[in-house]
């Protein structure tokens, strides 16, 4: 059946694209004009902040871990632990929290002198050379350009401290115009300024093949990921403060702020999969997003349909081993299921608060939909071939013969002897 989709006024970044013959993450997942901007304290991460049984219930996942690790299961043993340990303690030593704005390696404000020879007029071209190449420089593994869709800025704020969440406005909304930095007002708004209208979208992968993935769900594979966030703050911290030593401003944010996935796709850095979560068509779904916004002229191509969204059509291979059905079979919706998703977008919608209740079950952030997902693959040029294919070709059966020979070849299979990921590494 033919979903009968609403016409929707266009943004002004939708009205750019056209102009420019860009998609949109917008055009993509069709956002209707009923769309309303996610507040932050409505994501699962916020949540279990605010809401005391939640808090108490993810108490029980650090618990379970102990008891399996004292167990000696695999992928709990001492390196694992050793390694989520390290991970967390450089982001303990930078204060970093993946979901709270304005605070160290997100703060708004520099903590650098700029260049003594002032703000340098660059091109977008240029500015986008001049970003990427920092980016690589001080450590994110892939980046892209995006100009900024305010529909997926957060309309309010979580803050981890106060408990409470406030209003981000941008400088040209009525009472506002007088700002020209990013600033917290006293009543806890945020502004951004209008000027910010460019994002650059940052990738950090969990190790660099998918070795200790096919370990999930177990502290292996998530030491990997936290790994990812304590690779992901430095990152981002020092970028901003490159950004804002040019004498531009600059915002830095982990999951706070904005929607991270669908800044990414505007980015050209991959697509929605069915299990919730970005898929870069290079390295799948083991990836970490982050962004920074900013007045530094960037130059952007779009969103890049790698005809993602009809694979996983065919595929649902991550549907039955997410042993919580947080994850749906049926075709994407504008509906939401609940709170914790936003409505007003075709897409797929997982049950976030059935994926946390799992993940404290089984005392790890879970993960096994990366794990299963045909997208997470090594970084093999082989996989090239299929890539193509799938992007180019968007046949049904097709897809479905991709998924067959993944499976024959064994890959997202359970792999139970953890300890081999310390002997291989050592090769
Ligand atoms: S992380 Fe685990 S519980 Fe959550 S959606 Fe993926 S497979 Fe399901
Ligand atoms: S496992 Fe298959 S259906 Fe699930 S997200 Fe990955 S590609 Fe999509």
């Amino acid at each position: 059946m033919k979903l009968k989709l609403r016409r929707h006024a266009k943004s002004q970044s939708e009205k750019n694209s056209k102009a420019n013959g860009r998609v949109t993450a917008a055009e993509m997942y069709r956002v209707q004009d009923t769309y309303v901007r996610f507040n932050q304290k409505d994501h699962i991460g916020s949540q279990m902040r605010w809401d005391a049984h939640l808090e108490n219930e993810r108490e029980k996942l650090k618990d379970k871990q102990r008891k399996l690790a004292e167990k000696g299961r695999a992928g709990f043993e001492a390196p694992a632990w050793g390694l989520d340990s390290a991970a967390d303690s450089l982001l303990t030593i930078m204060g970093f929290s993946k979901n709270q704005a304005d605070s160290r390696a997100t703060a708004w404000q520099t903590k650098v002198e700029p260049a003594p020879t002032g703000r340098p007029e660059i091109s977008p071209k240029e500015g986008s050379q001049i970003v990427r190449k920092a980016a690589q420089v001080l450590g994110a593994d892939q980046v892209g350009f995006a100009e900024l869709d305010r529909r997926w800025v957060y309309s309010r704020y979580f803050d981890e401290k106060t408990k409470k969440d406030y209003p981000i406005k941008f400088s040209d909304e009525p009472g506002y115009e007088e700002h020209s930095q990013p600033i917290r007002l006293e009543d806890g708004t945020r502004v951004i300024p209008k000027e910010m209208k460019y994002v650059v979208v940052l990738l950090h992968e969990w190790g660099k093949d998918i070795d200790g993935t096919e370990h999930a769900p177990s502290l292996l594979t998530e030491g990997l990921s936290t790994l990812a966030y304590a690779r992901m703050a430095p990152t981002l911290w020092m970028l901003a403060e490159f950004i804002r030593g040019m004498g531009y401003n600059a915002i830095p944010a982990a999951n706070d702020t904005a929607l991270s996935i669908p800044l990414a796709v505007d980015a050209g850095l991959g697509q929605l999969g069915r299990h919730g979560l970005l898929i870069n068509p290079k390295v799948g779904a083991r990836c970490r997003i982050s962004k920074i916004f900013t007045d530094l002229p960037l130059e952007f191509a779009g969103a890049v349909d790698s005809g993602i969204t009809e694979f996983c059509n065919a595929c649902l291979k991550c549907v039955p081993k997410c042993g919580t059905k947080a994850i749906t079979t049926g075709n994407r919706s504008l509906e939401a299921l609940n709170e914790h998703n936003s409505t007003g977008v075709l897409s797929w919608k997982v049950d976030a608060k059935k994926c946390m209740t799992f993940q404290n079950r089984v005392g790890t952030t879970c993960s096994t939909c990366v794990r299963m997902c045909a997208w997470t693959k090594p970084p093999r040029r082989i996989y090239a071939i299929p890539r193509f294919v799938i992007r180019n070709f968007r046949w049904r059966w097709l897809n479905k013969f991709w998924v067959w020979l993944d499976d024959r070849a064994g890959n997202g299979k359970f792999d139970k002897k953890a300890d081999d990921f310390w002997v291989a590494s050592n090769r």
